[in-house]
């Protein structure tokens, strides 16, 4: 038995904050492109010098580059039988990213079981990103880069959720609640399919 699942939503919703909580409880790996990403830029890669132009403008890296990344992280970890599935944290992204990852999923006979929508106003996800960038200093979390990973978000991202709703295992959380009243409302609902 798999259980795969996406943390779906905008820039600095709280995924990645979710993921990490979630994931040991429930024996869930977190894949995170962003955080896959960033790793590349610390180490100095080629791939990361790249990305890091991309990244710090608020765009999107390429589907290539990505969908190759999270290819590779399940194929690193398919021997482990204490992962009974994925976290899919900002990933996918893009229709393209979507459509691979099904394929992906499907060869090796799992698919995604739910998908996690978490719903966060504009205006709090600026105050967010404000926040973090006097707490972490990413260099992504800039005024400007914030309104270009919000436009990039409305004009690719939002428009994978449907290509989900019509499979009708999309779930909105509130992730305008403080973060352990968010999780709380995620494992109201992976409780009934999951077994913690
Ligand atoms: P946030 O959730 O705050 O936007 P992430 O860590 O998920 O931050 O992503 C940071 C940046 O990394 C994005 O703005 C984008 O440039 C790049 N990135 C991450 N995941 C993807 C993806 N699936 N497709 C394209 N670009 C991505």
């Amino acid at each position: 038995m798999s259980f795969n699942v996406i943390f779906f939503g905008p820039p600095a919703a709280g995924k990645g904050t979710q993921a990490k909580i979630i994931e040991e409880k429930y024996g869930l790996k977190q894949l995170s492109t962003g955080d896959m990403l960033r790793a590349q830029v610390a180490e100095g890669t080629e791939l990361g010098k790249q990305a890091k132009v991309i990244m710090d403008a608020g765009k999107l890296v390429s589907d290539e580059i990505v969908i190759g990344m999270i290819a590779d992280s399940m194929e690193r970890v398919k021997d482990n039988r204490r992962i009974k599935g994925f976290i899919f944290d900002g990933f996918p992204r893009t229709n393209a990213q979507a459509q691979s990852l099904d394929m992906m999923l499907k060869g090796r006979g799992q698919k995604i079981d739910m998908v996690l929508e978490l719903q966060v106003d504009d205006t709090a996800l600026l105050a967010r990103i404000e926040k973090r960038a006097k707490e972490e200093g990413r260099s992504d979390d800039t005024v400007a880069a914030m309104k270009t990973r919000l436009d990039q978000y409305r004009e690719y991202s939002a428009i994978v959720l449907p290509y989900y709703q019509i499979q009708g295992n999309v779930y909105a959380i509130d992730g305008m609640r403080p973060i352990d009243e968010v999780t709380m409302q995620i494992e109201a609902i992976l409780g009934e399919d999951i077994a913690a």
